[in-house]
């Protein structure tokens, strides 16, 4: 019988208590694993384990594939109406609205995001995309196609059936509905993977999805390791869709998975490197709150991060003294995200924060200057002070890598051939920030980036109604959008003989 686990808060920021289910979810029901193991989660604030959840395995996978499937046969995919898809959807947003403190919370605990920013923005992001795909639902349609006065074509956009989504850490409800929004609004069922670090809001989104009346089998959860749970899910020979977000590095293992078994459609979306690039004509005093904006939110564990930030020569030594004095400013509201003057908290695990300070000291070897941070908070948890490198050149690691850090290098440039140049100089190809009081120029610049999305004058915030994905290593496919609804379709070309005779 799979646990529960109730958490409660009486913290400054959020008071209340919070119930999931520990077990996986599949048709419906809270289930244990077919083989009994558990992952432990740890609080990043200081190391300590908050919880148990069940991990799961192949044989799981296997399970919830089947329950899905007979969903998507019985009472989903094109058994129902897209009115019907719309309209439960519509009560899950209802439902999350409902619980937001709550789903909230869980984040803040799970990850370290300070609570009253993700109360702000993540968590009610989540929930208008719940909300904006329940809008596509009864609109997906295919086109009759003219051919000759004998035939009449058409096409239809057809769900694939089972599709498989994985997820990250860094912001898993905005990851969730990201994928969930358009999986369901166009018929397809789900199984979906978690990330192992940072599984609670999903657990208590699951219970969400069967308080909103969904068929069993259509939102199914396996939590477990990538290499398990991960793996067998990319193999999987009846999810013919896979959706993936996470590292470069899984993407490629993703990616051949699928190539040797039975060639699922896979989107990916993968780390970047992305460009802060300054004009000397930009608004600089909004061009530094953006620039910290795009480095730190989410203390740097962000894809689009704006880890290389470009500025041109003329104000290059006026930008370094206010953006250190922004760090600053942020670095001293470091601590506990529950918290009201909190607006930094801890990365989200020992592994992340390992790995941070190693790009440091690699930065620092590689002749970085550290000009601010560089160093952890405190003597417990996982916090890094927001980090600014200058003294850097485009082939060091620290400018090549991505770090998903509240780390960044900042390098002057002369030119806008220059910027670009630079700019475009890694594998990457995620975002990229402009700013700049000249219209035609940002536009120019926006079209010669290698990036899925260019941001003039404000970094990396994605609208739900516009396609988000990469170019070059950082992914295959977009999401968001109408764009998504694409990707979650095949499609037929109906044919129909009205009129030869052989
Ligand atoms: P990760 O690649 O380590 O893990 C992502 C997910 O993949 C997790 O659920 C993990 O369990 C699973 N996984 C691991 N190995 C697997 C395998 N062999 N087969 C199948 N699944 C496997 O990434 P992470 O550390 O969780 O997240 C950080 C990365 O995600 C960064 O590179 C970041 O840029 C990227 N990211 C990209 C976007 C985007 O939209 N492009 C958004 C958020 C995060």
């Amino acid at each position: 019988m799979p646990s529960t686990f109730s958490y409660t808060f009486d913290t400054p920021a959020y008071k209340g208590t919070a119930t999931i289910n520990t077990g996986l979810f599949i048709g419906g029901e809270w289930v244990d694993p077919v083989e009994p193991a558990t992952i432990d989660v740890i609080n990043p604030v200081n190391g300590k384990v908050i919880t148990a959840i069940a991990a799961g395995s192949s044989k799981d996978v296997d399970i919830a594939v089947a329950a899905a499937h007979k969903a998507f046969k019985t009472s989903w995919g094109l058994k129902c109406p897209g009115a019907t898809r719309g309209r439960l959807l519509n009560k899950l947003a209802d439902l999350m609205e409902e619980n937001i403190d709550e789903l909230t919370a869980l984040e803040a605990l799970d990850v370290g995001k300070v609570f009253t920013l993700a109360r702000g923005t993540e968590i009610p992001a989540s929930i208008k995309c719940i909300r904006y795909f329940a809008g596509w639902a009864d609109k997906i349609q295919g086109k009759s196609i003219e051919t000759t006065e004998n035939k009449l074509a058409y096409t239809r956009h057809e769900p694939y059936g089972v599709v498989g989504q994985i997820i990250p850490w860094n912001v898993p409800m905005v990851m969730l509905s990201w994928k969930v929004g358009p999986a369901l609004a166009t018929g397809n069922t789900i199984l979906l993977k978690p990330s192992e670090i940072t599984p609670l809001s999903a657990l208590k989104f699951a219970d969400l999805v069967n308080q909103a009346g969904f068929p069993p089998g259509v939102f199914n959860i396996v939590n477990g390791y990538g290499h398990s749970v991960g793996q067998a899910i990319s193999e999987h020979p009846a999810i013919t869709k896979l959706s993936f977000t996470g590292s470069t590095f899984t993407g490629r293992k993703i990616l051949k998975a699928a190539a040797e078994t039975n060639l699922k459609v896979v989107t990916l979306e993968l780390g970047g490197k992305s460009p802060t690039i300054i004009f000397d004509d930009a608004d600089l005093e909004q061009a530094i709150k953006w620039a910290s904006h795009g480095i730190f939110f989410n203390m740097g564990q962000a894809c689009t991060a704006g880890s290389r930030i470009f500025v041109q020569e003329g104000i290059y030594d006026q930008f370094l003294a206010k953006f250190t004095a922004v760090a600053k400013a942020l670095g001293d509201a470091i601590g506990d995200p529950f918290s009201p003057t909190t607006r930094h908290g801890p990365q989200v695990s020992q592994a992340q924060f390992d790995r941070i300070m190693s790009y440091i000291e690699v930065g620092k070897a590689e002749g970085g200057k550290v000009v601010i941070g560089g160093e952890r908070h405190g003597e417990e948890g996982y916090f890094i002070k927001p980090t600014i490198f200058t003294n850097c050149t485009t082939d060091m690691k620290i400018v090549q890598e991505e770090i998903f850090g509240p780390v960044c290098a900042v390098m002057k440039f002369k030119t806008e051939e220059e910027a670009i140049e630079l700019g475009n100089d890694t594998i990457y190809g995620l975002g990229c920030n402009i700013f700049t009081e000249n219209t035609s120029r940002a536009i120019r610049v926006a079209h010669a980036m290698e990036t899925g999305s260019a941001w003039v004058n404000h970094a990396h915030i994605p609208e739900l109604s516009v396609p988000f994905g990469g170019y070059k290593q950082s992914g295959i496919g977009r999401e968001l959008g109408e764009y998504a609804l694409e990707t979650y379709t095949q499609v037929k070309g109906v044919h129909i003989n009205i009129g030869t005779r052989l």
